[in-house]
């Protein structure tokens, strides 16, 4: 999972960054550093939702998989299209959808046809109904239109024109949408070959965090990072395992690594990486593996600690997490997920940042990437906007849960002024 050993290099290239390594270095680290997962297991499609594709799906027929009308109306041939104007065309039969016709369409004839309908083989257009005028002449139905905008091969589905037969529908890596499952069921297919879900176990470390249940003293804090947690990677479907909050000592934070190495592909600690109380988070992270301790120039999210560890047989993948849970949120959402993703072996996949218009001014300060909650909303011209949420601090998770999407101010970017463009990411999209 992790290509041994992390080079010497990436410890190099931290030096001459005294305000920390780019964000863009550390995410081409981690992703130099990762190999995807190899193991398969077939599922049933509507289990299949988020899960990424293993082996590509190749059409077994075509979608559709005949020429069929894409509208309400009467089936005709093209030919016969060209001298339209004074014609009437007699109505022979009728096709609905699972029921074709079984005649055959002569020269100024025409069927009546639903969508969905098979066309007749003669048949390569389809004359709308609007467009149409019904004549009754001695019990035979006949049609006339004016329109002069009907073309050969109008309101006409061809066959294949969804999804070709023998060639692949869908390609290894995807990660699989509502869409996805629909398109598979068009083939046919029941289940899918699909990568092992990953396994990430994760822990709080601190002496002054609480559970959920415990009394709080004063002095210490509720736990919620790992519930922050725990729903970032449920929205990725990996597999969460929680291993709860471990006392900032080596013995606990030893055994609890171990035990995180037999259990899961990756593992994710929050807290105890920063300047002072790593030392000996740091002796034993050595101890159990490789362990870079990064300082990133970044904001929030500074420091972070990744590696590969091991335990007898085991080992596993690790970030070391800052505590503050803004910087928690920031790390997972540029490095954790998207070193999971690859892991899970999902082809590769750049969110695209949009870039909008700042409401505000907003300081900041060239040399490190910015990660600021924002609101993105339309002002009364109808033109979309963003600002920025209240209070910025690390540590005030409010300013998340407030926030629909991130603000990226780039390493080299200075203050902005009301009006400039930013990149934004947008936290929920349609799918
Ligand atoms: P640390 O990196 O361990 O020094 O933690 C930095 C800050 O984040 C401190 O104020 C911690 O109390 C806080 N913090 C660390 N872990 C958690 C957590 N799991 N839940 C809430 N706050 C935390
Ligand atoms: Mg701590």
């Amino acid at each position: 999972m992790l290509k041994p050993p992390l080079s010497e290099i990436t410890q190099t290239q931290a030096n001459g960054h005294s305000n920390g390594l780019p964000v863009a270095t550390v995410q081409s680290l981690i992703q130099q550093h990762l190999l995807p997962l190899q193991e398969h297991e077939t599922v049933g499609l509507t289990d299949a939702l988020n899960r990424i594709l293993a082996i590509d799906i190749i059409s077994p027929i075509h979608v559709p998989a005949y020429d069929n009308a894409a509208m309400d109306g009467y089936a005709l041939r093209s030919a016969d299209l060209s001298n339209h104007t004074n014609t009437k065309y007699q109505v022979v039969g009728l096709a609905v959808a699972g029921k074709k016709f079984n005649g055959e369409v002569q020269e100024n004839q025409c069927i009546r046809i639903m969508t969905g309908a098979q066309m007749p083989d003669e048949c390569n257009t389809v004359i709308p109904q609007e467009l149409v005028t019904l004549q009754k002449i001695e019990e035979q139905e006949y049609i006339a239109f004016t329109s002069h905008h009907i073309q050969a091969g109008d309101n006409r589905r061809l066959k294949g024109e969804d999804l070709a037969k023998d060639k692949p529908a869908l390609l290894a890596g995807k990660l699989l949408s509502p869409a996805d499952l629909g398109l598979i069921a068009s083939l046919g297919i029941a289940e899918v070959s699909v990568k092992r879900k990953l396994r990430v176990a994760f822990f709080s470390t601190g002496d002054e965090l609480r559970s959920l249940g415990e009394a709080l003293p004063e002095g210490c804090v509720y736990d919620s990072n790992r519930y922050t947690i725990q729903g970032m990677l449920q929205k990725m479907g990996v597999t969460p395992i929680d291993l709860g909050v471990v006392k900032d000592d080596p013995i606990s934070l030893e055994a609890t690594l171990r035990e995180a190495c037999k259990l899961a592909d990756v593992i994710l600690t929050s807290g105890g990486v920063s300047g002072g109380d790593a030392d000996y988070t740091r002796t034993l992270m050595h101890k159990l593996g490789y362990v870079l301790f990064w300082k990133i120039a970044m904001r929030p999210g500074r420091p972070m600690a990744f590696g590969k560890i091991t335990s007898g047989e085991d080992s596993a993948v690790l970030f070391g997490l800052p505590g503050n849970p803004v910087a928690v949120m920031v790390a997972f959402y540029f490095f954790v997920r998207p070193a999971l993703y690859q892991l899970s072996g999902r082809s590769k996949t750049e969110i695209q940042p949009m870039q909008v218009t700042s409401a505000q001014a907003i300081r900041k300060k060239p040399g490190r990437t910015e990660y600021q909650r924002g609101i993105l909303f339309m002002n009364e011209q109808g033109q979309q906007q963003v600002r920025i949420t209240g209070s910025q601090g690390s540590g005030i998770l409010s300013s998340m849960s407030e926030a629909n999407c991130m603000v990226i101010l780039q390493h080299d970017q200075g203050d902005i002024a009301a009006g400039a463009s930013v990149e934004i990411i947008p936290f929920e999209g349609l799918l």
